[in-house]
């Protein structure tokens, strides 16, 4: 690993990212070469917006543990975690071998397999809001199913939601990147605004169809819901019958029953995904069985729904497995309290330096955000200065950290001491050795 130790350190914030990236360019050719040729054959050489990063995205080519190796060759710690689909860690062999297993057997059976209904078991005894479960392909498939279910059922048009929520590729709440969003009738409320939201499920009442929100915003900066703002939510969807959708795609990890478990306030239907799949590509919808019973195909005049994949062999044995072998309720536990350990550590190295900085979130997600004021919703963190956290990624992956480049992190399985300690210690490195430019820049005041 390079370090940085050019002293004197830049005193503007511009010079400094100038210098990182330009550090960045000339330790990673071959990332830049391969991200090159990709944008002749996809539109900016990208195929998942949220990877994309300028001047080029590292390329990764191996993974061991909770280890990645880019293609030239640096090796980091993957606090990143696939955002969050990636807490078995890489090298799983208890959910590799399981994949093996059912690879060797077939994977395009066109019928039932021996997995799928055991793993909806699995889901439905730990999820007190699922009484049935069906299964997609991806969060934003089960997000879009929650919507044209709440829709079928209530025979009402109208969405309430949260300002800067995400739900998936076709239901971006933030208003402005939203151009390819699904056509539903939602309007944006501001989360953990508690009187906000009832008055607002009052006003809309018998048109409203459902409210969603996810109990913690991950995608928004690892914002946890006050508990009396999801029960105030609770109790007027069901004044007005309308449904409650909870977006357990990210928060479900956080117990072993999600944060419906944890909280204890319960929704109508529930969208998952991410690491229940085993690693593999996943998206689960489920709820109350009277809504649900809507799509058993016995029915006369129940919903239809179609997915070649929606009970894909490999991640059908690799969600199955990972559940009932691996992420048990007791491990969930374990992992869940070393992230609040290792977020309680953060934020005392940034009081320790004096730095104007905190890390959010619950458990085994956290996010940095460069202010010391309270975050409550995304629009508290949205007009922060984003060259800082860009300075702080870049610095970060010099240190071997790999991250979002909005500065969030989840767990993985395999981490311990020695992965969280070096984390503290590359931030607290990150503070000091730009100690002069935090300073200049007000982030340090002492
Ligand atoms: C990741 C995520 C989604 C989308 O899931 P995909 O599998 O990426 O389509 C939806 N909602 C939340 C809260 C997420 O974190």
């Amino acid at each position: 690993m390079v370090m940085t130790n050019h002293t004197p350190r830049n005193l503007t914030l511009d010079q400094a990212l100038a210098e990182a990236e330009a550090r960045f360019v000339a330790r990673n050719p071959r990332s830049m070469e391969r991200h090159k040729a990709a944008r002749q054959w996809m539109p900016g050489g990208n195929t998942r917006s949220v990877l994309h990063f300028d001047p080029a995205p590292l390329t990764m080519t191996l993974a061991d543990g909770c280890m990645l190796e880019d293609l030239d060759g640096h090796r980091y710690v993957d606090f990143l975690g696939e955002y969050s689909a990636g807490l078995y860690g890489h090298t799983n062999q208890t959910i590799r071998e399981a994949v093996v297993t059912a690879m060797e057997r077939g994977t395009v059976l066109g019928a039932p397999n021996r997995y799928e209904a055991g793993l909806a078991q699995e889901l439905v005894q730990r999820f007190p809001g699922i009484d049935l479960i069906r299964f997609c392909n991806s969060g934003s498939e089960a997000n879009l199913m929650t919507f044209a279910v709440a829709r079928a059922v209530t025979g009402r048009e109208k969405f309430l939601a949260f300002r800067g929520g995400y739900h998936g590729g076709f239901l971006l709440m933030d208003g402005e990147h939203g151009k390819l969003n699904a056509p539903y009738d939602v309007e944006l409320l501001d989360y953990n605004d508690t009187e906000g939201a009832v008055a607002a499920i009052r006003r809309v009442g018998k048109d409203l169809a459902a409210v969603t929100l996810e109990p913690m915003m991950g995608s928004g900066g690892c914002i946890p819901a006050d508990q009396e703002f999801l029960e105030a939510i609770r109790k007027e969807t069901e004044a007005v019958g309308a449904l409650l959708i909870f977006d357990e795609v990210i928060t479900s990890r956080l117990s072993e029953g999600g944060l419906q478990k944890a909280t204890g306030v319960i929704p109508d239907l529930t969208a998952l995904g991410k690491y229940l799949g085993g690693g593999l590509t996943f998206g689960a919808f489920g709820g109350r069985r009277d809504i649900m019973a809507h799509f058993d195909p016995s029915r006369p005049g129940g919903y239809l729904h179609a997915g070649t994949f929606n009970n894909n062999v490999l991640t059908m044995a690799a969600g199955l497995t990972g559940l009932t072998q691996v992420y048990t309720c007791k491990v969930a536990k374990t992992l869940n309290a070393a992230g609040d350990d290792l977020r309680r550590r953060i934020n005392v190295c940034f009081k320790r330096v004096g730095m104007k900085a905190q890390a959010t979130g619950l458990g085994s997600l956290m996010c940095v955000h460069f202010t010391d004021a309270p975050v409550k919703r995304p629009q508290d963190v949205k007009t922060l200065d984003p060259q800082i956290k860009r300075l702080f990624y870049m610095e970060m992956l010099e240190r071997g950290q790999y991250m979002a480049t909005r500065c969030m992190m989840t767990l993985s399985l395999p981490m311990g001491h020695p992965e969280y300690d070096g984390l503290v210690r590359a931030i607290e490195d990150f503070c000091v050795d730009n100690g002069p430019l935090l300073r200049e820049l007000g982030y340090i005041q002492n």
